[in-house]
């Protein structure tokens, strides 16, 4: 008797599941095509408020039939992941307009860079004698996963000296470069249909780090209007039972933007309360023209701080970075470096430890320089940005709005490369130049972004 009845609740559980195939299969079909309308308008993937009202909807209903709305707000994450993976196959970033552009040098093409994140500066001197050192001292085997201890031990201590913390090696971890830190996070600390909550714009490696690993992104808009300051009640109206992590990132790419000391203050006060992780990427932070507080000064365990060599040492290609955390977190992400790639090449440590003792405010300097005179051209333009605080970029739009995307597109043809909004969210107004070519390279492609606007 008992045999039958668990055969009869066996042959309703597939009949159920074959049925949600059928609808998955019909809803990612829906999605796709939503996605083609989309792209067609320069309208972001997401819609917040679109999934907000999906989100009360789920959760009335699960009042109704009497279901756990938290199991199913975790359902509906997967579900709206899917929809986003399907429709973001067919959106511009900067990363799509760097590839057509290098495609059009093979073909010889002269192409200006204002889209590509990447200082045209020589990497400190030291680095070319460092690197000749590296084969007679004997770096070359294999290494701790977390990194050299000596290199670690003069990372914390210029930690400690620089960014007001007070951490020791074991709070400390080498990776190749800040990118592979933001996925050691993500990837780690959260699982699939957890909530991440990303203050947009953003650099758009946060969005796809958490979409892989089928973790839900929260975004909070912020605009050109309220100086791209975060709303405190906006971040706390996307937090609930599932949200995990908040990313920061000041100096800001492509805003420039530094919070004031107060509102960053409150951010951490927040996670604290709702126990957040704070993912802090802060490789922007040589290029700082106003007060900026690292997230390290906090001394708040649940935060991971993501650094790099890449910009402030103009070392893009070396790919070498480092995250600093608690030594919980540290053991966690340690376990998924090693798995992934055993240890950051021992030479690139050693010559990054010799970078680490070089000067490199000249690079802050000449990139502060260069965005004055960006800034004194977007305003003969006529554009409107706000004065960045920092980083190497400026965030423009037309006065009346147009579409990036396509003028981005357009621009090719003309000889210049500019990154599209919509690559850092929902800004398809909006394009980001980039200061790292010499003022003359840099007029040079704004006079011909001028006769095209
Ligand atoms: N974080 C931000 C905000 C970036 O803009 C970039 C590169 N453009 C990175 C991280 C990647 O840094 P890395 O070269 O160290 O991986």
């Amino acid at each position: 008797m008992k045999m039958t009845e668990l055969e009869e609740l066996r042959e309703k559980i597939e009949e159920i599941t074959i049925e949600m195939l059928s609808l998955l299969k019909t809803r990612t079909e829906i999605a796709q095509k939503i996605g083609k309308i989309k792209n067609q308008q320069g309208m972001s993937v997401s819609n917040e408020s679109r999934e907000n009202e999906l989100r009360e909807l789920v959760k009335k209903k699960c009042q109704e039939i009497d279901f756990d709305s938290n199991t199913a707000l975790k359902f509906l994450n997967f579900l709206l992941n899917e929809s986003v993976k399907v429709q973001s196959s067919v959106s511009n970033t900067h990363l799509a307009i760097f590839l057509k552009a290098k495609e059009l040098e093979q073909q010889g093409k002269k192409i200006i860079h204002l889209e590509v994140g990447e200082p045209d500066f020589q990497p400190p001197v030291n680095v070319k004698k460092s690197l000749s050192e590296v084969y007679d001292k004997g770096f070359g085997k294999y290494g701790p996963a977390k990194g050299l201890p000596e290199f670690r031990r003069k990372l914390a201590e210029f930690v400690n000296g620089n960014f007001g913390a007070k951490i020791n090696l074991e709070n400390v971890m080498v990776t190749p470069g800040a990118r592979f830190g933001v996925f050691l996070a993500i990837s780690t600390l959260l699982d699939p249909s957890d909530e991440i909550i990303v203050i947009e714009p953003a650099w758009p490696a946060y969005r796809q780090c958490a979409i892989n690993s089928g973790i839900k992104v929260r975004s909070v808009k912020t605009t050109l209007e309220n100086g791209w300051e975060p709303s405190i009640d906006e971040i706390l109206s996307c937090i609930n039972y599932n949200t995990k992590m908040i990313v920061l990132n000041y100096p800001n790419n492509p805003t420039g933007k530094i919070l004031p000391k107060k509102l960053q203050d409150e951010i951490v006060r927040i996670a604290r309360k709702h126990d957040l992780y704070i993912l802090s990427d802060e490789i922007y932070s040589n290029y700082s023209n106003v007060e900026w507080n690292s997230i390290v000064s906090y001394d708040y365990e649940k935060s991971i701080v993501t650094q790099s060599f890449s910009k402030s040492h103009s070392m893009t290609g070396y790919r070498i970075g480092y995250l600093i955390s608690s030594e919980n977190i540290i053991e966690r992400l340690t376990k998924l470096q090693a798995l992934c790639l055993t240890n950051v090449s021992e030479p690139i440590q050693y010559v990054a430890m010799k970078a680490l003792n070089e000067d490199v405010t000249p690079n802050t300097e000449i990139m502060n320089e260069r965005l004055t005179k960006l800034e004194e051209i977007c305003k003969e333009m006529g554009l409107e940005f706000v004065r960045p605080d920092g980083a190497m970029y400026i965030f423009a739009r037309t006065k009346n709005p147009i579409n990036t995307s396509e003028l981005s597109e357009e621009l090719l043809n003309h000889g210049v490369a500019i990154a599209p909004g919509i690559g850092f969210g929902d800004y398809n107004e909006f394009f980001r130049i980039s200061a790292c070519l010499d003022i003359k390279t840099l007029i040079e492609g704004m006079d011909i972004l001028k006769t095209r606007l």
